[in-house]
């Protein structure tokens, strides 16, 4: 299956995405990550991008449009493709669709990830990655500024560190920005009859989270 997941920043498209690769073995691609590892290795396409993912703004369509088109046609999508951040407007959707089918396949879920505002905002500025791995991980439960700066990565023990777009700040531009460009995304698969929708925070679940919202995701996959 080719998938495609929806949300705001903080949704938990990453996460998600993650547990879905490990457990059906599907090809993860997201673009927030790819234009990450562009930045800092310093290339033509990271320097472009830098500029708008500091301020939370999103990187023009072309640059990513490209990007995306590289890596399917190189890619081994045979166990099937998870897309995490991409597309995010709708001239993104259409190019999508051609990229899919100049390789002979098609798109079959786009799964929204419905968040309250206010979780987002408290899960983003917790927020650490690993710079080993990439396990994302957070610091939401502990107490102590040194217990913050002492976190490491729960899966391999590296040093974590906090996105540069991850503040107060920049999230409330990157929510208003996703309100504007992304969320007329979801009309557009609700009208090709693909889009099927999770709560991405359950509160009797908070403990196992991302595994409660995993449960019902999986759901749509066969
Ligand atoms: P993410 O990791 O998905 O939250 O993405 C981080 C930032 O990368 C976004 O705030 C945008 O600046 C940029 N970005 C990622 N994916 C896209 C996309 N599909 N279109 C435009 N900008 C993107």
């Amino acid at each position: 299956m080719n998938i495609v997941l929806l949300g705001g920043p903080g949704a938990g498209k990453g996460t998600q995405a993650e547990l879905l690769k490990e457990k059906f073995k599907m090809l993860h691609l997201s673009t927030g990550d790819i234009l990450r590892e562009a930045m800092k290795n310093n290339t033509e396409e990271g320097k472009k991008a830098k500029k708008f993912i500091e301020c939370g703004e999103l990187v023009p369509d072309q640059l990513i449009i490209d990007i995306m088109k590289n890596k399917l046609n190189n890619e081994d999508i045979s166990n099937g493709l998870i897309l995490d951040g991409f597309p995010r407007t709708v001239e993104q959707a259409e190019a999508l669709e051609t990229m899919l089918s100049d390789i002979g396949t098609g798109l079959d879920l786009a799964i929204l990830i419905d968040t309250p505002d206010d979780v987002v905002i408290k899960r983003i500025c917790s927020r650490r990655t690993c710079k080993n791995c990439g396990k994302i991980g957070s610091v939401i439960n502990l107490r102590t500024q040194e217990e913050i700066d002492s976190y490491k990565c729960p899966d391999c023990g590296g040093e974590m560190y906090q996105r540069l777009d991850d503040n107060e700040e920049t999230v409330l531009n990157r929510i208003n920005v996703y309100n504007k460009n992304t969320q007329p995304l979801i009309d557009y698969y609700d009208k090709k009859g693909i889009l099927k929708k999770v709560e991405g925070d359950i509160p009797d679940r908070q403990e196992d989270n991302a595994q409660a919202v995993f449960e019902n995701l999986s759901m749509f996959i066969h």
